[in-house]
């Protein structure tokens, strides 16, 4: 069963007494940047209005001696919505035949590129299912084209589980940046959502993979999957405390009818603000997006999400035509938008939440400023 924030159930719990303890316990994670498990639980288990505000504050103020109020917007762009994988959150899986699937061209994803660069965005994400034709070759040739087009930009992919000389050709083509989820840090919940040819292990040798060669490397979970409880959720914060990556992308379970885990409940607003929260705190200085996912459960929750310490926006800038097709889970957001009129209705978002857009390449803090032509 799924208990997380049990205060919508139990009032009970919300004594001044317990919230001052909730209050004390996120301090110290402030302060210290970590907190024993039993302690992350009792956050979890305990929070409630009031001392959910005071997690906000704490985790917006703590990204601002790295990043203050600035938002990073990476140009994403879903090149192909093929995948031989078996996710069973997933509406673009190998198990769902209703989807109508489709490969950007070459000259597709260039003139994306093109269109974002021209509005400012410095930071191009190619993101696709695990798609066979995606081959070492392929991707090397495409990713040394977009930087001999726009040498001051870096390109961050999400292709998937691959063998380690594939990370490195990519890398070593001048791809800079990788967003691998780890979607659970729980083995058992791991297996529950996957198909049996899938494998804990390997995804997280894959994120080891990517760190040792040298990528600014993205993990990331679901929050308010079926099945998840509070303790999973530990599971993930002690995990990315160990594995300390670069970004982490946090978004809420959003159920697919045409998946194997249809009519489940959805995971909710409050219960990833929490997350992300708690995220920031442990990694300040990490580059934290605020999904998609978010501005599809509440339609101001990208910008809450900022409030609760997110720093990134990733709007999508491939063609309009496709978007509908890259269903991972439905009533995704912003499918009809053109890339001019995502880009306005950000930064119009972004600023009327006393943040501002960033439009460097947006590095984690702690990366050299140079570009991956200098490597
Ligand atoms: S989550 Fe990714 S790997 Fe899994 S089925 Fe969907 S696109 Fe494929």
């Amino acid at each position: 069963m799924n208990t997380i924030l049990p205060y919508i159930k139990n009032k009970a719990l919300t004594s001044e007494k317990v919230q001052n303890r909730v209050k004390e316990l996120i301090l110290e994670l402030r302060v210290n940047k970590v907190l024993s498990a039993h302690h992350l639980l009792y956050i979890l288990d305990h929070i409630d209005e009031t001392s959910l505000e005071y997690l906000f504050k704490q985790a917006s103020e703590a990204k601002q001696p790295f990043y203050g109020n600035n938002v990073y917007l990476r140009a994403l762009i879903e090149i192909s919505n093929y995948c031989n994988k078996g996710c069973f959150y997933c509406g673009i899986s190998r198990h769902n035949n209703r989807v109508n699937r489709y490969r950007l061209t070459v000259e597709d994803i260039l003139t994306s590129c093109d269109k974002a660069y021209e509005l400012g965005y410095r930071t191009f994400v190619l993101q696709a299912g695990e798609d066979p034709r995606l081959t070492k070759e392929t991707v090397v040739k495409l990713i040394q084209k977009i930087k001999q087009r726009h040498k001051d930009t870096r390109i961050t992919l999400s292709l998937g589980e691959q063998d380690k000389a594939t990370y490195q050709a990519w890398f070593d083509a001048g791809a800079d940046r990788y967003l691998l989820r780890h979607e659970t840090a729980s083995k058992t919940l791991y297996k529950a959502i996957h198909s049996n040819d899938m494998s804990y292990e390997n995804r997280r040798q894959c994120l080891y993979n990517l760190k040792a060669i040298g990528y600014q490397v993205g993990a990331g979970f679901m929050v308010g999957l079926p099945g998840q409880t509070n303790e999973h959720l530990v599971e993930d914060l002690i995990y990315l405390k160990q594995l300390n990556p670069h970004m982490v992308g946090i978004g809420p379970y959003l159920c697919h009818e045409d998946t194997k885990l249809k009519g489940n409940a959805s995971g909710t607003l409050n219960e990833t603000l929490v997350m992300l929260a708690l995220v920031r705190l442990s990694l300040p200085k990490v580059l934290l997006p605020s999904t998609t996912a978010l501005g599809t459960v509440d339609e101001t929750g990208r910008e809450q999400g900022l409030l609760a310490g997110a720093n990134v926006f990733m709007p999508n800038v491939g063609p309009t035509e496709y978007k509908k097709d890259y269903e991972i889970y439905q009533n995704k957001i912003c499918v009809t938008d053109t890339t001019e009129t995502c880009y306005i209705c950000v930064r119009g978002r972004i600023s009327q939440y006393q943040h501002q857009v960033n439009f460097g390449v947006g590095d984690h803090v702690d990366i050299e400023r140079m570009t991956s032509y200098d490597r």
